[in-house]
C-alpha cells in the first residue's frame, strides 16, 4: 500500500484528457503571461465565490503581502494574526515593517479567538487576520464585530479554506474569503484547489481596493511604464489558469469527497479515548484541507513515529508557535506564551485526506492507529 499525505496522482487521472486541452490550448496560443484562461479563470472564480473582484497573483503569501500593502498602512502599525498558522500569515507583516501581535487559537476550532482580544488593541492596531486554519471558517461574526468596534480592516487568510461557507446569525451565508475588505488564498499544489506549480488569488467586493490591488501587483502601475507607487510582479501563469479552470468546476465534488474521508475518520477514531476527533463549527462547514487529531497524554510523537513505521505519513501543523520561531523573537519577550497554541503544537497530528477516498487504505491507517493504542 502506497499511502500519501495527499494523493494528488490519482485526482490527476480523473480529469487528464480536459487538462490536457488546457495546456495544449495555452502552447498553441503562446500567451504564457496574462493569456485569455487568466481572465477565465478570474471570471470562473468571481462568480463561484459570490465576490465582485478576484485579483490573480503568484501565490499565497504574495496574496496576503499585496492585500497589506494596499492598505496605507504605516511602518509600526499593528497586525493581529493567530500565533498557531502558517508562517506566510505572519511574516509579510514584518516584512512590510508591521509588527505581528500574535494572539491565542480556540482550543476547539484551532481559529483566532478572540477571548481577551480587546487587551491588544492599541492605537497602532490598523487590522485582523483571521487565517480559517484545516478547512473551516474562523468566528466572521464576532471578528467583523470586533474590527467595527476598533476601526481595523479585517483580512482573510483563505489559504485553507476556500469552497467553505460561513454561516451568520441571520442565516445569511457567504464564502470565506469575501467576508472581510480583502480575501487571501493560495493554489499551492496541494491546497484544496490546488494548481501544479504556484498561484494564488485575492478577493474583494471593493471596487477602489481591487483597482489598487491590481496595480501593487502589476509593479504599481494603471497604465504601462508609469508607476504610481512601489509594487510587486505577481501574476498567476496562463498554464496555471487553465489547471485552475478545470479543477475550479470539482471544487464542491472534491470537499465532499474529502469530507467523506473526515467522517470515516470520524466514525472508527472517536472511541479511543485519548483521540480527540476535529470539532465542526456550528457556523461554518467543513472543507478538511486538513484531517487533525489532538492526541492527548503526550503520545503524539510516538504515535507518529509508529505510524511512519507503518508507512503511514502524518504531519504536524504546526510543532511551534510563531512566537518562539527565532525569525519572530524580535517581536516578543523571552517568556511571551499563549496557553492553547503552546498545547496545540504539543497535541496536532494530521492524518492524510484527499479527493481520493480508498476504504482499504483509510481502514489501514485506523488500524494501525487502534493497534498503536491497545500497544
Ligand atoms: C499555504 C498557506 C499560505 C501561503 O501560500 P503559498 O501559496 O504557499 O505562498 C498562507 N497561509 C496559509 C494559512 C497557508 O496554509
Amino acid at each position: 500500500m502506497n499511502i500519501q499525505m495527499v494523493d494528488l496522482k490519482s485526482q490527476y487521472e480523473k480529469i487528464k484528457e480536459e487538462i490536457a486541452t488546457g495546456i495544449q490550448n495555452c502552447l498553441d496560443n503562446t500567451a504564457y503571461i496574462n493569456g485569455p484562461a487568466v481572465k477565465e479563470f478570474q471570471q470562473d472564480f468571481e462568480k463561484y465565490l459570490g465576490v465582485k473582484h478576484v485579483i490573480p497573483c503568484a501565490n499565497g503569501t504574495d496574496a496576503l503581502q499585496i492585500a497589506l500593502m494596499a492598505l496605507d498602512l504605516k511602518p509600526g502599525d499593528e497586525v493581529i494574526c493567530p500565533a498557531f498558522t502558517y508562517v506566510a500569515t505572519a511574516e509579510v507583516i514584518g516584512l512590510l515593517g508591521l509588527v505581528p501581535i500574535m494572539v491565542d487559537v480556540d482550543v476547539d476550532t484551532f481559529n483566532i479567538s478572540l477571548d481577551h482580544l480587546d487587551q491588544y488593541v492599541t492605537p497602532k492596531t490598523k487590522v485582523i487576520v483571521p487565517v480559517h486554519l484545516y478547512g473551516q471558517s474562523a468566528d466572521m461574526e464576532q471578528i467583523l464585530a470586533f474590527a467595527k468596534k476598533h476601526n481595523l480592516y479585517v483580512v482573510e487568510d483563505n489559504a485553507q479554506a476556500i469552497g467553505s461557507d460561513y454561516t451568520f446569525a441571520d442565516g445569511s451565508s457567504k464564502k470565506t474569503g469575501t467576508i472581510g475588505e480583502i480575501g487571501c488564498t493560495s493554489f499551492f499544489p496541494s491546497k484544496n484547489l490546488g494548481c501544479y506549480g504556484d498561484g494564488g488569488a485575492i478577493m474583494t467586493n471593493d471596487d477602489e481596493l481591487a483597482a489598487k490591488i491590481r496595480m501593487i501587483a502589476n509593479h504599481g502601475q494603471e497604465k504601462k511604464y508609469y508607476h504610481k507607487v512601489l509594487g510587486c510582479n505577481s501574476r498567476l501563469d496562463t498554464l496555471q489558469a487553465e489547471v485552475l479552470k478545470v479543477k475550479l468546476k470539482h471544487l464542491d465534488e472534491y470537499a465532499a469527497a474529502r469530507n467523506k474521508m473526515a467522517d470515516y475518520y470520524d466514525q472508527n477514531l472517536a472511541e479511543i479515548s485519548e483521540i480527540e476527533v476535529p470539532k465542526r463549527s456550528a457556523s461554518s462547514n467543513h472543507v478538511f484541507h486538513q484531517y487533525t487529531l489532538k492526541i492527548k497524554n503526550g503520545k503524539r510523537d510516538a504515535l507518529q513515529q509508529y505510524l511512519a513505521e507503518n508507512k503511514i505519513p502524518s504531519m504536524i501543523y504546526y510543532p511551534l508557535p510563531l512566537y518562539k520561531q527565532e525569525a519572530f523573537q524580535q517581536y516578543v519577550g523571552a517568556d511571551f506564551s499563549l496557553p492553547v497554541t503552546e498545547v496545540l503544537c504539543q497535541e496536532v497530528l494530521s492524518l492524510p485526506i484527499h479527493t481520493e477516498f480508498n476504504k482499504e487504505s483509510s481502514d489501514y491507517v485506523i488500524a494501525s492507529i487502534k493497534k498503536f493504542f491497545t500497544l
